[in-house]
């Protein structure tokens, strides 16, 4: 779990970063991309260009995720779609990434942010092995940081910056868990499953079809985590699934996108949209 010293230090590392680039790139999660978006630091990033970027859209759902990009595009955002797995990183930011992205310096510089999980190692390390640089002439502010270079015309800060979401109400909490954003403990856990649970049932009843035997309890989360548990062969003595092997499992399932294109909010979820 995080405490105000971590998150303090972040920011404030954050801030620092932020002088010496032209864009922020922000990562969100495309299965939530309400909920995956850290809206109080959208005061740091005030004077900078901002670049939403919905990653993991191979695994959302792309007509729920669609209605988020069209609202923030009416808002003004800059919004693009990825796939980090198996996209061509270097040619994304080439082609879409980098006419969005104004010329200070001698390249233009970007910083990647995001919520924790939602790829921004899996978009560094891609260029790990390159030649990294350190630029740096402005005592204090830029000293020793490390720059990867994409190119002759793009630079990226090779050190991504963490955002720490805002917690601010249960459900938003349980997507974050659904997504792999924080992790939780016992309780939180029951929380968020119980949640996707419902929300499956309700949203994409088919897929409980494929994560269960057909005809088995779907009453309630509890009796489908034990049917599930059965399936994976996680099974305790006198023949009853594992609910916690059982809960854990869909938990990690669910967040790699196995069960099927999932996205958990729809604009229309919310009555107010902070922007
Ligand atoms: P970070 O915490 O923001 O640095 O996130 P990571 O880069 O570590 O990514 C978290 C997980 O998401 C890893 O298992 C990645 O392989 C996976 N991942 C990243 N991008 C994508 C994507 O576009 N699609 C899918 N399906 N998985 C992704």
């Amino acid at each position: 779990m995080w405490y105000p010293g971590h998150i303090k230090k972040a920011k404030e590392s954050i801030k620092k970063n932020l002088k010496i680039v032209d864009a922020v790139l922000e990562l969100l999660d495309a299965r939530a991309p309400y909920a995956s978006r850290a809206y109080e630091y959208e005061s740091l990033f005030r004077n900078k260009q901002k670049i939403l970027i919905m990653n993991k859209y191979d695994i959302c759902d792309q007509e729920k995720t669609e209605k988020w990009i069209d609202l923030y595009k009416e808002k003004g955002y800059v919004v693009l779609k990825t796939n980090l797995k198996s996209e061509n990183i270097k040619k994304f930011l080439e082609n879409k990434v980098a006419k969005h992205i104004p010329l200070n310096y001698k390249e233009k510089r970007a910083i990647i942010v995001g919520v924790p999980n939602v790829g921004k190692s899996t978009f560094i390390n891609r260029f790990k092995g390159k030649k990294s640089t350190t630029i740096g002439n402005t005592p204090g502010v830029t000293k020793g940081v490390q720059w990867i270079t994409v190119n002759k015309e793009i630079k990226i800060l090779d050190t991504p910056g963490i955002l720490f979401p805002e917690l601010y109400n249960k459900s938003i909490k349980n997507k974050l868990m659904a997504i792999g954003s924080i992790k939780g403990d016992d309780v939180t856990k029951d929380d968020a499953v119980f949640y996707i649970f419902d929300y499956l049932k309700v949203n994409y009843p088919h897929y409980l079809d494929n994560i269960v035997e057909k005809g088995s309890s779907k009453e309630n989360a509890y009796e489908f985590i034990l049917e599930f548990a059965k399936k994976r062969n996680f099974i305790k003595k006198g023949g009853i699934g594992d609910y916690y092997r059982g809960r854990n499992t869909f938990l990690k399932d669910f967040n790699d996108g196995i069960f099927g294109r999932v996205t958990l909010e729809s604009p229309e979820d919310y009555e107010q949209i902070k922007i």
